[in-house]
């Protein structure tokens, strides 16, 4: 069950709190940025090295526009030299928005009486997950509030049952999961039904202020919910995504403590997350919040450059909640993940009357509406490789950005090739015939011009793919 608090007690000296607030705001203001010193750092961050805390603050206090614009061009060159152009794809599906907790930025929060509530039966998961595969997704995140409904038993057989959902080619390879907190045993059960990345967001890493966001539910425990995803690795799940709800405090600290949290991960588990989110709040049913410290947008793209240069081999990941313009400016600086076709409503794939936003259907507004298809082509058309790929996972090859960081090679022979298969099979049973033309374009030019070192073996698995195999990897 998931509403026992005291089950959390802690037992072991490794799932100790870690966030002290005082630290964290020393580096802030203990740390000078001068153009020496950014240099400095943006080479040792180039050289593959991630930064430690005190050269993480001496790019949040840089201010300089010229180098504010070192740092994301040095954001740049460490995405293109190590991670070239592949962008994961994927797409949320929201399972149930009931909730009993009360956080003060969603929709979704239990005093907020106009949200229409919803959980996804067997049936309209089917329909949900078939509209998907239609479209040509093969990776979603599942998403559910916080409601005694939603205990891990339930979690659990709904990945089975999206699992189990084939539409013609289409099938779902990878399930990852945001939902709340659980015990270790709740964790375990999960696990077993085959998720990829189970991802808790701190939403803000500073207690006062989560307290005031957090007035009631089981979320208001601060350190119940830091040290979740330590009882997550206890389950075995080494897979985890930490994240930090930017616009609800500074967002110098909040980006500070993001790499605390890495930092504990490293040093307990031996292992970072795998992947880190930064959403910054958007428009909710009914919300009446302070903006304070909204994020502008100057501010937002040069942390998440700090972000790339601070952890080079964490997957970094932006959703649909920011505008296009945003997003693509982003993508340059390292940004690894995108979700595309995304509609956050109830049963919105695959209802006529979720075309429009709707805020009581859905946690909150999107910015960017583009269909899957619209995406992939402006991916395509601006150099990128739109990518399905879920092979590091289903090999059991986990911690697969670290892998393709720090393993020579990695990227070329595995990354990039599965990247262009999967690609290829969207071209194939998805894809408008002028698109699947630029696609195959874009791929070939890349075979001939890359050096691949299993260029014939790609090659041949795509002259399969054309002719009907499907699911083929490295
Ligand atoms: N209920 C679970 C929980 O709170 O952990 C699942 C996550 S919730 C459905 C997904 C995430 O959406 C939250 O962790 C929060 O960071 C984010 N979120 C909530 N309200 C938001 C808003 N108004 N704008 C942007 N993101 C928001
Ligand atoms: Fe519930 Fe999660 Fe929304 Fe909080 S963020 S109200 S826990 S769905």
């Amino acid at each position: 069950m998931i509403y026992q608090p005291q089950q959390y007690r802690i037992k072991d000296e490794r799932m100790k709190p870690f966030i002290d607030p005082e630290e964290i705001w020393d580096f802030i203001r203990d740390t000078k940025s001068t153009k020496e010193r950014v240099r400095e750092i943006i080479a040792k961050s180039l050289d593959k090295n991630r930064l430690n805390l005190e050269e993480t603050a001496v790019l949040i206090n840089t201010t300089d526009p010229e180098l504010v614009d070192e740092i994301k061009e040095g954001a740049r060159e460490l995405k293109s030299r190590i991670y070239g152009e592949r962008i994961v794809l994927f797409a949320p599906l929201y399972i149930g928005n009931y909730c009993t907790n009360n956080c003060q930025y969603c929709g979704f929060r239990t005093e907020n009486k106009k949200q229409h509530r919803v959980t996804l039966n067997k049936k309209q998961i089917h329909q949900e997950v078939k509209s998907l595969e239609d479209v040509g997704h093969k990776r979603l995140i599942l998403v559910y509030g916080e409601h005694p409904k939603y205990t891990p038993e339930f979690i659990a057989e709904s990945v089975r049952d999206v699992y189990k959902v084939k539409s013609k080619n289409g099938e779902i390879r990878r399930v990852n999961i945001n939902a709340a907190p659980l015990s270790i045993e709740g964790f375990k059960v999960v696990k077993d039904s085959g998720i990829g990345t189970y991802q808790i967001f701190q939403e803000t890493y500073h207690p006062e202020t989560y307290a005031k966001v957090h007035p009631s539910g089981a979320k208001r425990n601060f350190d119940n919910r830091l040290i979740s995803l330590d009882r997550a690795q206890e389950a075995l799940i080494d897979d985890v995504g930490i994240g930090a709800l930017f616009g609800l405090y500074d967002w110098r600290y909040e980006t500070l403590a993001l790499l605390r949290h890495v930092n504990h991960f490293e040093a307990t588990y031996n292992i970072g997350p795998h992947t880190i989110s930064f959403p910054r709040i958007q428009n909710a049913s009914d919300l009446n919040l302070d903006n304070s410290y909204a994020v502008s947008d100057d501010d937002f793209t040069k942390l998440v450059a700090i972000l790339r240069l601070a952890v080079p081999y964490t997957g970094l990941i932006l959703t649909a909640r920011e505008p296009i313009h945003i997003r693509n400016e982003v993508m340059r600086y390292g940004v690894s993940q995108i979700d595309g076709g995304t509609n956050i409503q109830m049963k919105g794939y695959s209802s006529k009357d979720a075309e429009e936003q709707n805020l009581d259907t859905e946690q909150f507004e999107i910015c960017d509406t583009r269909t899957l298809g619209e995406i992939i082509t402006e991916l395509i058309g601006t150099g990128y490789i739109p990518s399905f790929c879920t092979a590091c996972y289903r090999l059991g090859r986990t911690g697969e950005h670290f892998m393709e960081f720090s393993v020579p090679g990695f990227i070329k022979r595995f990354c990039d090739p599965n990247a262009i298969l999967t690609l290829a099979e969207y071209l194939e049973d998805y894809a408008t015939d002028e698109v699947k033309e630029k696609g195959y374009k874009a791929i070939f030019k890349r075979l001939d011009n890359e050096g691949y070192k299993n260029e014939k073996a790609i090659r041949e698995r795509l002259t399969k793919i054309q002719n009907g195999v499907r699911d083929l990897y490295f």
